[in-house]
């Protein structure tokens, strides 16, 4: 379970100076290790990393590399799916209390107690889940294909939907799926990013396309308002992070309001320096994922910590519905 954000002190006390980045890079060959950002991490962080990228397509990355060991720069539930999708390679995060306030809103053991409320229902998990609630798992599915995994389901079949509340409801009002529950969970940084905010924002800078990165669930809350029709939706553009940077060199907008965690305007200003990207809310910040500070990637890399372990029966499990996910219309996810 996630400690609590207000209890956690990031390693600190290292600069990400030239020799912080060298040292950096010589260690993790000396490991034989590829280093993976997510797209809401520290700029220096990103800078640093082979690959950057969402959840999903940095997990593909990890499988397909050569390297024997991931570090994976990102929260915990992140790193478990790459642990999943490459069992045998050794994967560490840089700091094992960087958790998800989504991933804990279920565990496993309230998803058997729902499910044995329900017992003919099919369960759709988010990617934003631990290991044992994915186990426990039919389909996982991401913001970009929770639609298309809800409607491969037979329409007289009972979903169980978990654990955000959010794109739960979205996904009920476009498929109109009466059969459908969905559990209450939702990201802290999801208040952040709020109604009124977003319109008022939008109202205020009328000619700016407003970007909605659907892969962590801060920005469910956009995409359901966007479907509700507070915002124009022709200037609403849901992208997974590889259209995200793909549309900023391509749009006509002179500036961009950008409803996620502040952490993808590093990537989209560097993809596109002409264009004034702004946050919706630039306090939209997720501290979890900010735990990994050149300190403790520093740390990692020299000790060896923190290793991610997923006991082998519950990986097989978490892999079949990661890999039925996968199977099923458009995933997203490219970097
Ligand atoms: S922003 Fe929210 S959903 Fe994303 S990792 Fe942080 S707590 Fe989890």
């Amino acid at each position: 379970m996630t400690a609590h954000a207000d209890e956690l002190t990031p390693y600190g006390g290292v600069q990400a100076d030239a020799a912080w980045a060298e040292e950096v890079r010589r260690l993790a060959r000396q490991r034989d290790a590829v280093l993976l950002a997510h797209n809401y991490q520290l700029p220096e962080i990103q800078e640093v990393a082979d690959h950057t990228g969402d959840s999903l397509a940095l997990s593909r990355i990890a499988a397909t590399s050569d390297a024997s060991t991931i570090v994976f720069c990102g929260v915990h539930f992140m790193a478990e799916t790459a642990k999943i999708l490459s069992p045998d390679k050794t994967v560490l995060i840089p700091d094992a209390r960087a958790g998800c306030s989504l991933a804990d809103s279920i565990t496993a053991e309230q998803l058997r107690e729902w499910k044995a409320r329900h017992p003919n229902a099919v369960v759709v998990s988010y990617v934003n889940t631990t290991a044992d609630v994915k186990a426990e798992t039919d389909v996982c599915c991401t913001s970009s294909n929770a639609v298309d995994v809800v409607s491969s389901i037979p329409a007289d079949t009972e979903i169980l939907f978990c654990p955000d509340q959010f794109l739960g409801a979205h996904v009920k009002r476009v498929t109109g799926r009466e059969n459908l529950h969905v559990w209450a969970g939702e990201c802290h940084v999801h208040a952040g990013i709020n109604g009124p905010e977003l319109a008022e924002r939008a109202a205020a800078d009328p000619d700016a396309d407003l970007f909605i990165h659907p892969e962590c669930g801060c920005a469910t809350s956009a995409l359901y308002l966007a479907g509700e029709g507070t915002v124009a939706p022709e200037r609403v553009k849901i992208l997974s992070t590889g259209d995200m940077l793909t549309a900023a060199r391509s749009t006509k907008a002179k500036s961009v309001l950008v409803a996620t965690e502040v952490g993808m305007l590093h990537q989209l200003r560097k993809a596109a320096p002409e264009i004034d990207f702004r946050a919706v809310n630039d306090r939209a910040s997720c501290r979890y994922m900010k735990m990994i500070t050149p300190a403790a990637l520093l740390r990692c890399l020299r000790e060896g910590v923190d290793e991610v372990h997923v006991d082998p029966e519950t990986a097989a499990r978490a892999r079949a519905s990661v890999q039925r996910m996968v199977e099923i219309g458009t995933p997203g996810g490219g970097e």
